[in-house]
C-alpha cells in the first residue's frame, strides 16, 4: 500500500488515501499544539512513539476486549494503515480522576479520585472550542442514532476498565482520555485516533509524576523524556 493524495493535516496527523479505497495512512508527526492551537511547538521522536504506543495497544484492545478498531497494519516507524471510517464528530472523554478542565469547572484538587468512571462528550469544531455537549445535543444534531450512541458509551467504558488494569501493571495511574469513534462503509463502529501520551493523562503511580502531554502544556520540562518514559514502561521486560 503506498501513500496517495493527503486527504487531511491535522494538528498531530496527517491522513492520506491509498489504491484501496477502503484504506487510509495516518503519518504520525512530531508537532505539538495545546489550548485549541495557541501554543505550539516540537517534541521530538513523539511521532514514532504515539504511532507504536497507538498500535500496541489498538491490537491488545482488539485481542482482550473485544474493541474494533481501525487498525490494520504498522508501515513504518511514524506511518500506519488503517480502515477509512467516517469521524463520528465528537471527543469521547473517560475520567477516572480529576484533573484539567474538569478540576477547573467543579472547583476540585486535581488528583480526587471519583467514584465512579466519567463519560463526557464535546463536539469536535475547533472555531467553537469543542464545546461540552450531552446525548440531547447528539441525537438532536443527528451526529449519532441512539444504538450507535450506546455502542459509543458501552466501547468507552470497556476500554477504560481495560486500559486502568493494563497501566496499573505497569505502574501508571490512567487519570484521563480521550477518545474519537467512526463508521467505515459497511456501517461498523470503530474505535480511531490515538491512544497515546497526547491524548491520554498518566501519572506514575508512586511518584505521581505526569508522564503525558501536560509537560509540554505547562512547560514543566522534560517532555521527551515523558515520552520514552512511557515507551519503555509499555514495551519494557518482556512485552
Ligand atoms: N484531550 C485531548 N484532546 C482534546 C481535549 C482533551 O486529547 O482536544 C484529552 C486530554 O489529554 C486529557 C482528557 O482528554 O487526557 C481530558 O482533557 P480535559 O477536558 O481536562 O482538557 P484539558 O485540560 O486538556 O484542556
Amino acid at each position: 500500500m503506498t501513500k496517495g493524495t493527503q486527504l487531511y493535516e491535522g494538528k498531530a496527523k496527517k491522513v492520506y488515501a491509498t489504491e484501496d479505497p477502503e484504506v487510509c495512512i495516518v503519518s504520525y508527526k512530531d508537532d505539538a499544539t495545546a489550548f485549541n492551537g495557541l501554543k505550539k511547538g516540537t517534541i521530538h521522536g513523539k511521532g514514532a512513539i504515539n504511532n507504536k504506543l497507538t498500535n500496541y495497544l489498538m491490537k491488545r484492545l482488539e485481542a482482550e476486549a473485544g474493541i474494533p478498531t481501525h487498525y490494520i497494519n504498522e508501515l513504518s516507524e511514524t506511518d500506519t494503515e488503517v480502515k477509512k471510517v467516517k469521524i463520528i464528530p465528537l471527543e469521547v472523554i473517560v475520567r477516572n480522576v480529576i484533573a484539567g478542565s474538569l478540576s477547573k469547572r467543579l472547583g476540585a484538587p486535581e488528583g480526587t479520585a471519583l467514584k465512579c468512571p466519567v463519560l463526557e462528550f464535546c463536539y469536535k469544531n475547533d472555531e467553537l472550542g469543542d464545546p461540552m455537549v450531552n446525548d440531547y445535543h447528539i441525537l438532536a444534531m443527528g451526529w449519532a442514532t441512539a444504538e450507535e450512541l450506546e455502542t459509543v458509551k458501552d466501547y468507552a467504558l470497556r476500554i477504560n476498565s481495560y486500559l486502568l488494569k493494563f497501566f496499573k501493571g505497569i505502574g501508571i495511574d490512567l487519570i484521563d482520555f480521550k477518545l474519537e469513534f467512526g463508521k467505515t462503509s459497511d456501517g461498523t463502529m470503530v474505535l480511531a485516533d490515538e491512544i497515546s501520551p497526547d491524548t491520554c493523562r498518566f501519572w506514575d503511580s508512586e511518584t505521581h509524576e505526569k508522564l503525558d502531554k501536560d509537560r509540554f502544556r505547562r512547560d514543566l520540562g522534560d517532555v521527551e523524556g515523558a515520552y520514552k518514559e512511557m515507551l519503555k514502561r509499555v514495551f519494557g521486560e518482556g512485552r
